[in-house]
């Protein structure tokens, strides 16, 4: 549980430090399609972070951080997260 709260303290460093920015649904349901069929997805996290993953545009959802990425590289063969995300207004 401290893990998990570390990392999310760091993924939101790493949001603001970014500019705050989340993916598009798009972007996030094409993250989410490759977790699904990952060795380290369970009941909507990633055990390989702990961190949840999941479809809604939200901050608590690691696939919606434009900032985030996967520690296995798994998500840069599905889209570049240098293109395309919404700044949160
Ligand atoms: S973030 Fe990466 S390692 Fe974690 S479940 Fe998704 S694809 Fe797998």
């Amino acid at each position: 549980m401290i893990i998990r709260g570390l990392n999310f303290a760091s993924a939101m460093a790493r949001w603001i430090a970014h500019g705050m920015r989340v993916c598009t649904q798009e972007q996030i349901e094409q993250r989410l399609a490759i977790c699904e069929a990952c060795e380290f997805y369970r009941d909507g996290y990633c055990q390989h972070c702990g961190c949840p993953v999941n479809d809604r545009r939200e901050i608590r959802n690691k696939a919606a951080l434009f900032s985030e990425t996967c520690p296995r590289n798994f998500w840069e063969t599905g889209h570049n997260p240098d293109k395309n995300a919404d700044a949160v207004s």
